[in-house]
């Protein structure tokens, strides 16, 4: 393939990557969005592997490589549950992190590079920096992993002086950065690069370590951004256009979605990133999926009589949260959603922007049961409906509609907003214990007078629920 070719496939590749990105914006285009990034993905690599800068001679390592890369993603793709997503993403974001590490010391130790001046200079930055975002992508992403994964406990990990350690950090990396750019050989270079590359490697564990539970979806989007930043700085290092442009969007719109988490969750970003968050105070926090102290009567009921409940409904608002994907319960409450609608019932859906694990999780697992799009609803235009409302359906939801985020300023999820599910003249909430949520925080929603526990497997019991309402 010629330059020229290779060029405009790769400007061909840009357009339908940003096409891509407009087009996951919305549900209803998302599915065309995902086409288009397919489409410009395949483009990219063909244009790469037969580009003027691959050799006849390292073609076959090249497919070797992609035929052994693609057959554990596609592996992976197949075995992987919905909601083991995150921590998939999570690897994945690890390896990207990786691939510029390793990118950044094969092209400062590459004797064929000859470089001098200006240039030099300019390409030993590109190395350090894209190590420097590597490494830290690498270690954060896999403690990352391992917290999603329930591998290592949501508890955030305050050291003593953890601000003061994280600027000492930052000021070594500046300091062995000047050592690296004034060493006169590789071999001299490699001890400013390899000490700065540790440091990193510590601060990615770090940075995670100490974030708690409740604010992992801001850690999960800023590891998304900064495993783009490590993308673009291996483009530089490589002199691959493409690959900066492709890093530089999901850098950009990494960054975006974790101001969005940010505002969604009421914290600050410097804050989250800093670390501390989410720790709260000891007496009120359980460990995720444990049962604190009953705080007072919960009222059990069964499907005959949530059914009931529902068939006298005139409005309905559902709030599925993690369990619904869990239960893979979204045909079930599709189905109960068209009967109450057939039956003139006002059904509507409230959706947290951090419910479940991975953001717009319950968009597109309602998507997938084709849920109409208008009855679905973000927390902020329905917020304030939940007084009108007859019934509100908690799906296996349990902090995203936590009254304690609002009346304790203890909780470690206090100045989260939720969903006042509470405010409707009656609220069900659908799980199989009185276990806590992710957060680890114990729900004073169970307690309160005009709610109702549905307990067990919300698949099972909602299909009940259907029975019954049928009858
Ligand atoms: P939670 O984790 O707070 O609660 C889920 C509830 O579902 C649990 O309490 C559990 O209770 C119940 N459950 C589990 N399995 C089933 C089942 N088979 N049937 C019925 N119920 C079930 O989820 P939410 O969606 O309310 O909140 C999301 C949490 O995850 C937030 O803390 C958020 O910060 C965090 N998070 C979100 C990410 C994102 O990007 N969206 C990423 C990382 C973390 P029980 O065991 O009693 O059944």
């Amino acid at each position: 393939m010629s330059e020229s070719l290779a060029t405009v496939s790769y400007i061909g590749a840009t357009i339908l990557f940003i096409l891509s990105l407009g087009g996951l914006s919305s549900p209803a285009t998302s599915r065309r969005g995902n086409l288009y990034g397919m489409i410009g993905m395949a483009l990219a690599v063909l244009a790469t592997v037969f580009g003027p800068r691959v050799t006849a001679a390292g073609i076959p390592w090249i497919i070797g490589a992609m035929v052994v890369g693609g057959s554990v993603g596609f592996y992976a793709a197949r075995t992987v549950q919905m909601t083991q997503m995150p921590e998939l993403v999570a690897l994945m974001h690890s390896l990207v992190g990786l691939a510029a590490v390793l990118v950044g010391y094969a092209s400062y130790i590459d004797t064929s590079i000859q470089l001098a001046g200006a240039e030099k200079a300019i390409h030993e930055v590109e190395v350090y920096i894209g190590i420097l975002i590597g490494a830290v992508t690498l270690s954060g992403s896999l403690i990352a992993f391992g917290k999603l994964s329930g591998k290592i406990g949501g508890k955030p990990l305050l050291l003593p002086g953890r601000h003061f350690l994280n600027l000492i950090g930052l000021l070594v990396v500046i300091w062995f950065g000047k050592v690296f750019l004034g060493a006169h050989s590789v071999d001299a270079g490699m001890m400013p690069l390899i000490v700065m590359t540790v440091i990193a490697l510590l601060f990615g564990i770090h940075m995670v370590m100490a974030i708690g539970g409740a604010d992992m979806p801001v850690v999960v989007s800023m590891l998304n951004s900064y495993s783009g930043w490590a993308a673009a700085a291996t483009g530089f290092m490589l002199n691959n256009d493409l690959l900066i442009v492709t890093g530089a969007l999901v850098g950009s719109s990494g960054a975006i979605l974790s101001y969005i988490m940010c505002q969604a969750m009421n914290r600050n970003f410097i804050s989250v990133i800093a670390g501390g968050f989410g720790g709260g105070a000891p007496a009120k926090k359980v460990g995720a999926g444990e049962t604190a102290e009953p705080q007072g009567e919960v009222v059990p009921v069964n499907a005959i009589e949530t059914a009931e409940l529902l068939r006298e409904a005139k409005s309905v608002i559902i709030v599925p949260g993690y369990g619904m994907a869990v239960a893979q319960a979204q045909h079930t409450v599709f189905e109960i959603t068209k009967h109450l609608r057939e039956k003139g019932v006002n059904v509507r859906f409230g959706i947290h922007p951090v419910a479940g694990r991975m953001p717009g999780h319950m968009n597109v697992l309602l998507a997938e049961a084709k849920v109409p799009y208008d009855i679905v609803m973000e927390m902020d235009e329905i917020n304030e409906d939940f007084p009108d409302t007859d019934v509100t359906m908690v799906i296996g939801a349990n902090d995203i509609v936590n009254p304690s985020a609002q009346d304790d300023p203890g909780s470690p999820i206090a100045g989260m907003p939720v969903l006042e599910v509470w405010k409707a003249k009656t609220s069900i909430v659908m799980k199989r214990s009185m276990a806590s949520g992710y957060a680890g925080v114990d729900n004073p929603l169970f307690y309160k007078e005009n709610n109702r526990m549905l307990f067990g497997d919300a698949k099972k019991m909602l299909d009940e629920v259907l029975v019954a309402l049928k009858s």
